[in-house]
């Protein structure tokens, strides 16, 4: 009945996990915030329990409830810090905060002094990203804090800039700070690799990793092949064939002109099951800018136009006009489809790719083996 068919291969999910621990050689998590990057927290994250995952982060106290009905022993951590007057919602759920200020830090060790209990927290320093965490100047004194005996600081950690950019030097400079305030206080576990900061020269594994995108199929070596298995495949049908004459526009706005008779299918996706609107293919037949694709009767044909809230069109004049007919199935994620290639082609990221994957698909999971 949906016209977008998503299928997410729990089995290839947890492979990845066990690749991603393999090569961190340390206790490795989860990140699996944005609904684990489109893939659904109810179904990914049993998955990832069962491969031997027992610590997840995720971005908002809502996920983390979520992750917690499906994960009853998991080590849950929020990301995106306490906000104030939550400290009751994170004990009720057994949930842990990423806290990335002295208010945060305060906050928390005041609601354990009152409960009588030393509560688990995160500590967030900031390395380089000017985003969330405390500046290293601070985590440097940060031993020295009363603040500490109040509560538990079970985590110490720090992220990335680039670690995709392997010859960054940024990732050095993060590396050392980070090194620098986890020696004063060596008897908390530091985590600072995402995905990509896992197959960095320098292995900063310290005591635990954080990949989130690889997990799900992205690449977290982009200049080199990927070495992760495919997650998520994406497939739309064939609602309407049709011939454009030459000089005729295909779409709203007209922003694509068919220079020679095309053979253009319409297909059930669009904007609003999250599809990019980026990936419109505007100029003319056979001379867009960088745009979408989609693979049909195995021949990668390129998007017509701009794409629309829940349709868009492709040129399928390449395809032996017998070998297609209205409801067959169209790949947008699949084979060369990669979601690092379907982002890029969007003029965008495989993330956004996947943590867009829309409400409206019909989901199919493929189940874990072992
Ligand atoms: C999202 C996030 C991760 C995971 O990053 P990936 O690049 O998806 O592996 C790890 N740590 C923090 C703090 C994050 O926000």
């Amino acid at each position: 009945m949906a016209g977008g068919l998503l299928q997410i291969d729990l089995d290839a999910l947890a492979s990845n996990w066990r690749r991603l621990r393999d090569a961190a050689g340390v206790e490795t998590s989860a990140v699996v915030k944005a609904d684990a990057y489109g893939t659904g927290i109810e179904r990914a994250v049993p998955a990832l329990a069962r491969a031997g995952c027992r610590t997840f982060f995720v971005a908002h106290l809502s996920e983390a409830v979520r992750v917690r009905a499906v994960a009853l022993d998991a080590t849950i951590y929020v990301l995106n810090g306490l906000l104030p007057g939550s400290c009751a919602h994170y004990a009720a759920h057994d949930l842990r905060p990423v806290l990335g200020s002295h208010e945060e830090i305060a906050e928390w060790a005041a609601f354990s002094r009152a409960q009588g209990h030393r509560f688990p927290a995160a500590l967030h320093v900031d390395t380089g990203m000017n985003r969330l965490g405390l500046t290293v100047s601070d985590g440097l004194t940060l031993a020295g804090r009363p603040e500490l005996k109040d509560f538990e600081p079970a985590l110490l950690m720090s992220h990335f800039v680039s670690a995709e950019e392997q010859d960054n030097p940024l990732n050095a400079q993060q590396i050392e700070a980070f090194t620098a305030v986890r020696n004063t206080l060596p008897k908390i576990p530091a985590s600072l690799a995402n995905s990509s900061g896992i197959f960095l020269p320098q292995k900063p594994h310290f005591d635990l990793a954080r990949p989130g995108y690889a997990l799900y199929g992205g690449n977290p070596t982009p200049d080199a092949e990927n070495p992760m298995q495919a997650v998520v495949g994406l497939e739309g049908r064939i609602v309407q064939l049709r011939w454009v004459e030459a000089g005729e526009t295909v779409g709203y706005n007209g922003r694509w002109t068919a220079q020679k008779k095309r053979r253009v299918a319409t297909v059930s996706i669009g904007y609003a099951d999250g599809y990019p609107r980026s990936a419109s293919a505007r100029g003319h037949s056979g001379e867009t800018a960088l745009a979408g694709m989609a693979i049909v009767a195995g021949q990668a044909c390129s998007f017509a136009g701009n794409v629309s809230m829940d349709l868009l069109a492709v040129d399928v004049t390449d395809v032996p006009e017998a070998r297609i007919a209205r409801g067959d199935p169209v790949t947008f994620i699949g084979g060369a489809l990669t979601v690092d290639e379907v982002g890029r082609r969007a003029g965008t990221i495989g993330y956004e790719i996947l943590t867009s994957l829309g409400s409206r698909y019909h989901r199919t999971y493929r189940e874990a083996t072992v």
